[in-house]
C-alpha cells in the first residue's frame, strides 16, 4: 500500500479570482499565498489536484477549448512561482440542461477519478474551497473538509451547514492544517 494523500481544490475564488465564466487566459489572476501554498504539498508530497465545476460550458458561456486555455494559464503562472498542480478535472454540466451527472460537485464522481488514476486514498485527503460544496464530498467519500473566507467563502460561512467544518482566511492557512495533521 503506497497510496497518495490529495487535497482536493476548489479552482475559482479558492486559487484565482473567481470571474464567473472566466474565458479569456489573460484575466487569470492568483488569490495572494496560492503559489507558496501550494509549493508547501508540492514539497510535502501531497497531491494538489483542482475539481471545478464550469457549468459555463453547458450553459454556452464557455468552450472547453477556452476553458482548457484559462487552466494552462493558471499553469503557468504556478510554473513561473515554482508551484504546480498534479492535476485537474472538471464538470462542464448543468443538470437543467445537459440532465444529471454525478461529476458536479458536491457529486464524488471526479473524486473518485482522481482517486483511480492518481491512487490516491481519499480517507486522508483534505478538501478545500470558498463553497461549501466544495468540502461536502469529505462526508460522503472520508477525508477533512476546510472551507476558506476567500471567493464565496464570506457568504456560506454563516450558513448553518457551515458550523461542522473548519473554517480559515485563505489557502495558505489551510495547507498549514493539512501539514500539521
Ligand atoms: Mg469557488
Amino acid at each position: 500500500m503506497s497510496q497518495k494523500r490529495a487535497v482536493f481544490l476548489d479552482r475559482d475564488g479558492t486559487l484565482i479570482e473567481d470571474l464567473h465564466y472566466l474565458r479569456d487566459p489573460a484575466a487569470v489572476r492568483l488569490l495572494p499565498g496560492v503559489a507558496p501554498a501550494l509549493r508547501m504539498l508540492n514539497e510535502a508530497g501531497i497531491l494538489a489536484v483542482v475539481v471545478t465545476n464550469q457549468s459555463g460550458i453547458a450553459r454556452g458561456r464557455l468552450t472547453e477549448a477556452e476553458y482548457q486555455a484559462t487552466q494552462r494559464r493558471l499553469e503557468e503562472l504556478l510554473a513561473a512561482e515554482g508551484a504546480r498542480l498534479d492535476a485537474h478535472y472538471h464538470c462542464p454540466h448543468l443538470p437543467e440542461i445537459t440532465g444529471p451527472c454525478d461529476c458536479r460537485k458536491p457529486g464524488p464522481g471526479l473524486y473518485r477519478e482522481a482517486a483511480r488514476d492518481l491512487d490516491i486514498d481519499l480517507a486522508s485527503s483534505w478538501w478545500v474551497g470558498d463553497r461549501l460544496r466544495d468540502v461536502s464530498a469529505a462526508r460522503l467519500l472520508g477525508g477533512r473538509g476546510v472551507l476558506l473566507l476567500t471567493g464565496s467563502g464570506r457568504e456560506e460561512a454563516p450558513l448553518p451547514e457551515a458550523r461542522s467544518w473548519l473554517i480559515v482566511p485563505d489557502l495558505e492557512t489551510a495547507v498549514r492544517h493539512v501539514l500539521a495533521a
